[in-house]
């Protein structure tokens, strides 16, 4: 198992946002974390990229503690992440925006020229042009979340965590992101953690799927299966 997340807890004073969450993803799998707004998503994410602190509970990734971590040296194990709302440097080309992470994500130990390849190679993953004039000014919300895809890939990550890859999404751009996502992991082997509150598209790419409801996790199993579990159908459709 590339990633364990064993009884993983956050509370926020009295409030308990995760609850004994437990989850794993195996090397090169497509995983979805599935739930309506609310449920725990991105608080899970955010405890296991080390943007919070989890209250209790582990988070192995690949085989080593990484709970409690902060999050430039989770980056630095080999997790990448995008962020729900894109907050590119929009005064930097394309080009430099996937430089800088790819620097971040190497800590900084690698060559000018190390950092250029691993950016126009991220770039093109993301299908975005890869040309020095190539600016953030132009790109739409589409391009936009596909340059934090970018700048996630640019750190060449072996856990690529993706939250709400596809808000703000028309129905043709959420089947091409869906579509990228797999493309990367078959061509790269990436495994992938996918977030999303959408279950439509996301269940024809993912291999399986975790379902959160008030903190808690209430499914895991394959898509179909997900498609005709009563509990999956109350949480998205009401009772
Ligand atoms: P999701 O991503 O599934 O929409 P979140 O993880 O963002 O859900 O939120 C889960 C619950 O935790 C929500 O009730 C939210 O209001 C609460 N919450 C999230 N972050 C905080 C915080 N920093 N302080 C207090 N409550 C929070
Ligand atoms: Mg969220």
């Amino acid at each position: 198992m590339l990633l364990q997340v064993s009884g993983l807890t956050k509370k926020f004073g009295g409030f308990t946002a995760v609850d004994k969450v437990s989850f794993s993803v195996a090397r090169g799998e497509i995983l979805g974390l599935l739930g309506p707004n609310g449920s725990g998503k991105s608080t899970t994410f955010n405890c296991i990229a080390g943007m919070l602190r989890p209250t209790s509970g582990s988070v192995k990734l690949d085989g080593e503690e990484v709970a409690g971590l902060n999050a430039d040296a989770i980056c630095h194990k080999g997790l990448g992440r995008t962020f729900q709302i894109p907050r590119p440097f929009r005064e930097l080309s394309l080009v430099e925006n996937a430089t800088l992470a790819a620097y971040y994500g190497a800590n900084g130990r690698i060559t000018r020229a190390e950092a250029e390849s691993r950016a126009r190679d991220a770039l093109q993953l993301a299908q975005l042009p890869t040309e020095a004039s190539a600016r953030v000014g132009g790109l739409g919300a589409a391009g936009l979340k596909k340059l934090e895809l970018a700048r996630a890939l640019a750190t060449q990550p072996k856990l690529l965590l993706a939250d709400e890859s596809l808000g703000g999404l028309d129905g043709g751009e959420m089947r091409q992101a869906a579509d990228m996502l797999k493309h990367i992991r078959d061509v790269r082997g990436i495994t992938i953690v996918w977030v999303e509150h959408i279950m439509g598209v996301l269940l024809s790419v993912v291999d399986r799927v975790v379902v959160l409801d008030h903190g808690a996790v209430i499914f895991q199993g394959t898509p179909r299966e997900a498609q005709q579990d009563e509990r999956v159908a109350e949480v998205y459709l009401g009772p």
